[in-house]
């Protein structure tokens, strides 16, 4: 009979709050492993027993078929000289030591939790906030390391009964989910006047009024994952004037969001690559050609005498609702999405900013009490040779995750870039951290602001 082996392996990397200790748990079973998985903080920890062909298998396993949202960034492992005997393989609970963390960049809503949340009999139908371990916000809610729910945004809602089972069941679809909520105890959407600034409406009523704005040519500003985005009907040129005007940006081209993938084959070339980052699960602004500069779908003041369109798809499900909703108002297949900011200045992110910066650009604001702790603009990508070109790198499985540099390269950085607009970048080490997309310009003391407060939350992390 083979020979028995002990290893210790410690996975870094995306594996807080992706449900990696359950998978690593079903690698152990199929693999006949006998050990324990532990959450560390800032790796997993995995001790593996069994035959040493079957350690090797069970780790060729962990680093190749990770959770879907998971980024391994490097294993390390070591043969332990040890007499114990493991009965079983097991999930354990333990104190997370400190150190280097990765955090996840925030996900688009997955596909399971779209279906959920228009099924009439799932107790998330329609919920603004659904999410799973697949997908929701990460790094815009989170308040300091490790990623715990007491660490972000979602503390002030405390779980329901249901959802907390979830929460703690391995074999549930929200298992160590930190975000996880419901119509019963996650937070709500609300609509304010920017007239005098007063809460108008909440939940269902406050959807279908912003959808009714939208329909009727007006310009809403929507309070998203990263920050506010202005607006208005795609197809309806006096409303992308409107907005042109009041935004005072007479050319520049907005960036649209599609209902689905369908319309956007409709109106643009999109060849299979870019069909694959327009769908996944990081949902960038992604740079097409339209087939006809003037099209029903999306007027010409979108993007005036430009062959490309920026175009994405809904990844907050908050956004999915203002395409469908079940209130008998249609909506275009394509709005306005450009970021809710004035013009040299950052995204906004909080009501107060909101109120302050886009009240004369927008006939009303669809806004949430999730509160966004950084702020993170909206990915866009180009092609170029047929392979995916960064422009902005942000929002959506990019930032914050590090790019690493090959070198020995020792010290500290911080790198602002861009023409028009800035990606803040902090490198330590020989890894840079495109860190929030913060925007905006340099001379304006409000991206100063934006940048120090940034900077700060990120040493906190
Ligand atoms: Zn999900
Ligand atoms: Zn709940």
């Amino acid at each position: 009979m083979e020979k028995e082996i002990t290893k210790k392996i410690r996975v870094y990397g995306i594996v807080q709050g992706v449900g990696f200790r359950p998978t690593v748990s079903r690698h152990a079973d199929s693999c006949k492993i006998r050990g324990s998985v532990s959450n560390r903080g800032p790796y997993v920890e995995i001790f593996a027993q069994g035959s040493e062909t079957a350690v090797n298998l069970f780790i060729e396993k962990v680093r190749t078929c990770p959770p879907k949202r998971a980024a391994i960034l490097k294993v390390s492992e070591e043969i332990l000289d040890t007499k114990e005997k493991y009965p079983d393989f097991s999930i354990i609970e333990s104190e997370k030591t400190k150190g280097e963390i990765f955090i996840s960049p925030d996900i688009a809503i997955c596909e399971e939790c779209k279906e959920e949340l228009y099924d009439s009999k799932d107790r998330r139908y329609l919920h603004p906030f659904i999410n799973c371990t697949c997908c929701g916000p990460r790094l815009t809610i989170l308040d300091a390391l490790p990623y715990d729910r007491e660490r972000t945004s979602m503390k002030e809602f405390p779980m329901c009964p249901e959802c907390e089972a979830e929460y703690y069941n391995p074999e549930s679809r929200r298992y160590d989910a930190q975000p996880v909520c419901c119509n019963a105890c996650g937070p709500e959407v609300y609509l304010i006047k920017t007239s005098d600034r007063t809460i108008d409406m909440k939940g269902s009523d406050a959807i279908t009024e912003a959808r009714r704005v939208i329909s009727e040519g007006g310009i809403v500003a929507v309070k998203g994952i990263g920050g506010f985005h202005l607006c208005c009907d795609a197809s309806n040129e006096a409303a992308v004037e409107l907005l042109r005007k009041r935004k005072r940006r007479p050319a520049k081209p907005f960036a649209v969001m599609a209902r689905n993938l369908e319309v956007v084959q409709s109106v643009c070339e999109l060849s299979k690559e870019q069909e694959e980052i327009l769908t996944g699960h990081q949902k960038p602004i992604l740079l097409l050609v339209r087939k006809e500069i003037e099209t029903k779908q999306l007027c010409s003041s979108v993007a005036p005498g430009n062959p490309k369109v920026g175009v994405m798809l809904p990844y907050a499900p908050v956004q999915l609702l203002l395409f469908q909703y079940p209130d008998g108002i249609k909506m275009p297949d394509f709005l306005v999405m450009t970021s809710g900011n004035v013009s040299g200045a950052p995204i906004c992110r909080s009501d107060e900013e909101a109120h302050e910066e886009l009240s004369e650009f927008c006939d009303c604001i669809l806004s949430h009490n999730r509160k966004i702790r950084v702020r993170a603009d909206d990915s866009v990508m180009d092609f170029y040779k047929n392979r995916p070109y960064m422009i902005r790198r942000s929002r959506g499985g990019y930032a914050p995750l590090p790019i690493q540099t090959s070198g020995k390269w020792k010290g500290q950085v911080l790198a602002v870039g861009g023409e028009l607009k800035n990606t803040f970048c902090i490198g330590v080490d020989s890894r840079f951290y495109p860190s929030a997309y913060v925007g905006g310009d340099l001379e304006d003391l409000r991206t100063v602001n934006a940048l120090k407060e940034t900077i700060q939350r990120m040493e906190h992390c």
